[in-house]
């Protein structure tokens, strides 16, 4: 770990999110001052000591290095519509200026009827030439996924492709041959024992990949190339000072063929950076920040996180990882 961030003077943020995403209410991290500026340190609560080494990593690049050099400086986004009824899913699309939503569906084991009314609402959102997306986050069987995306399929007048329906590779692959909607890897290569490894070629058609997991955007951008496949920068539902490093690796892609997920400070109620640089998209794009943002005290003062039990979790987190970290990533 370089000397020069100083880990003492890290702060705690506590951000409530709009409406409940990934099973949490409220978005916590730390924010870290180096001399490149600032890096965002925010694993959430179910990655352990070890994956978290990496979001470190994510953090330490941001705040001592200038971020790989870009060959685009806008970035088309996605929406993100999340397990929200038809008509607010309708809303989210319509306010979004977006032209790409991507769909959160099988919330809970009885959702398809559910996901079926929201993506055909997403589709009449958006209009014929939109694009919809749907992410299942690795909750289905193989039948499940093959039988719900034929139909997702249809209630959204063709898919632009389906973010990880299933868990293992082999199960990507097998509902990859069995349906005609394009197969994206998510969790496959973020949570993979080794993300350069991770043999993704065969059953999927897209890589989604998230700097911030994956330990930077160097990092993630050999991640991609050993991928092999068009990939997709999705954000880890980080504040505008995590997102200018997921910026930064979709601006140093060689190819970004598709929207990436970066417009997810939609479902934050606010932010931790001033309203003038808060990346927010605008028409549907966001345009890459030569450096991240950095915190503004007003904004900190709202969004600080008070508990003090809650922020000597985060410090002692930050402190193991550190640990870990200095014993070099697995
Ligand atoms: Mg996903």
């Amino acid at each position: 770990m370089p000397a020069e961030v100083d880990f003492s003077s890290a702060l705690v943020y506590a951000i409530p999110l709009r409406t409940r995403f990934r099973g949490i209410t409220v978005r916590e991290g730390m924010l870290i001052e180096g001399p490149a500026g600032w890096g965002e340190f925010c694993p959430f609560a179910d990655y352990d000591d070890a994956e978290s080494v990496f979001w470190l990593l994510a953090a330490v690049e941001q705040a001592t290095r200038p971020p790989p050099p870009p060959v685009r400086d806008r970035i088309p986004v996605n929406c993100t519509v999340p397990a929200v009824g038809p008509e607010r899913a309708h809303e989210i699309v319509a306010a979004s200026g977006c032209t790409t939503a991507k769909v959160k569906v099988a919330d809970h084991p009885d959702a398809l009827a559910e996901d079926l009314a929201r993506v055909e609402a997403v589709r009449a959102a958006l209009g014929p030439p939109g694009r919809v997306r749907v992410d299942a986050n690795a909750v289905w069987d193989v039948d499940t996924a093959v039988r719900s995306l034929r139909l997702l399929d249809r209630a959204a007048g063709g898919l632009e492709y389906a973010e990880q329906p299933c868990r293992t590779l082999d199960e990507l692959a097998a509902v990859r041959r069995a349906v005609d909607v394009p197969i994206a890897a998510d969790e496959s290569i973020r949570r993979a024992d080794d993300p350069l490894r991770v043999a993704v070629a065969g059953a999927a058609d897209i890589a989604v990949v998230k700097g911030t997991p994956l330990g930077g955007a160097r990092r993630a951008l050999r991640v991609a190339e050993a991928a092999g496949l068009p990939c997709v920068v999705s954000s880890a539902l980080e504040t505008s000072v995590g997102l200018a490093g997921q910026l930064a690796l979709a601006a140093a892609l060689p190819e970004l063929p598709y929207a990436c997920g970066l417009g997810t400070l939609s479902l934050f109620t606010g932010d931790v950076v001033g309203d003038g640089v808060s990346l927010r998209p605008v028409g549907g794009s966001l345009s890459v920040p030569a450096a991240p943002p950095p915190p503004d005290p007003e904004r900190l003062a709202e969004f600080r996180l008070t508990d003090p039990e809650r922020e000597q979790w985060w410090r002692d987190r930050l402190a193991r990882v550190r640990a870990l970290a200095h014993a070099g990533p697995s």
